[in-house]
């Protein structure tokens, strides 16, 4: 099975750079608290890398109910800001102006949007053109959609851009197109693989394929 990328169902970028409520993640049943009781982690294959493997944990279970770790969380995420103005993808007016991901990320992740930046020109405009002001989602608690594992989004290694020109299953991503194809040659040189050319294409979807352990004195990364 592939690794799957669920549409932020958040109303809010508050709620987005949140987790969902225990009592929908109560709804995912028995089978999904003892698979994670297993394997600690997600069993689902990654294409091109997993970048979860050093990223520990970021479940717990209590009295039976799985939930994300908010010891995990205040350890392990931090904000990494966007060059660019930008905003819900579901939602224009709500204003993003960082992602949330896990600390030993972010400094690729900056890597690939400053890259971005140079390349668009630093012009809003070409940002606005490629998508990606659009924002899907960083660190988001969850199963993937067809599995009983996490989503990397749940260890914050993944992030989303425009969502509505890259749909999840679609073979005509717009980031694929050669105009925009930069987007995906950026995110790459900073380690980061695109879902665009997964087997059930997620274009939408960029996750990290590399844990910069090197780079990662402690508390550095702590944004805000
Ligand atoms: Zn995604």
């Amino acid at each position: 099975m592939v690794v799957a990328c669920v549409r932020s169902p958040f109303a809010d970028p508050v709620a987005m750079l949140a987790s969902p409520s225990v009592s929908s993640l109560a709804s995912y049943g028995r089978t999904f608290v003892d698979s994670l009781l297993a394997s600690g982690l997600a069993s689902d294959d990654f294409p091109g890398g997993d970048c979860r493997s050093d990223l520990g944990n970021p479940t717990q279970v209590i009295g039976g109910v799985v939930a994300p770790s908010r010891r995990w969380e205040a350890d392990n995420l931090v904000m990494v800001t966007l060059p660019w103005r930008a905003h819900a993808a579901w939602n224009p007016k709500l204003k993003i102006t960082g992602l949330q991901v896990h600390r030993r990320v972010a400094a690729s992740l900056r890597s690939a949007l400053a890259d971005i930046w140079t390349d668009a020109g630093k012009r809003q405009a070409e940002i606005d053109r490629l998508g990606m002001s659009s924002i899907g989602g960083g660190y988001n608690w969850r199963q993937v959609r067809e599995g009983e594992g996490l989503s990397a989004h749940a260890y914050g290694c993944a992030v989303d851009f425009d969502p509505g020109r890259n749909s999840q299953g679609s073979t005509s991503a717009n980031f694929a197109r050669p105009e925009n194809r930069y987007v995906v040659d950026d995110f790459g040189k900073a380690g980061w693989t695109w879902g665009g050319t997964w087997p059930r294409p997620d274009g939408m979807h960029f996750q990290a394929t590399t844990v910069a352990i090197a780079n990662d004195p402690a508390g550095v990364d702590r944004g805000a």
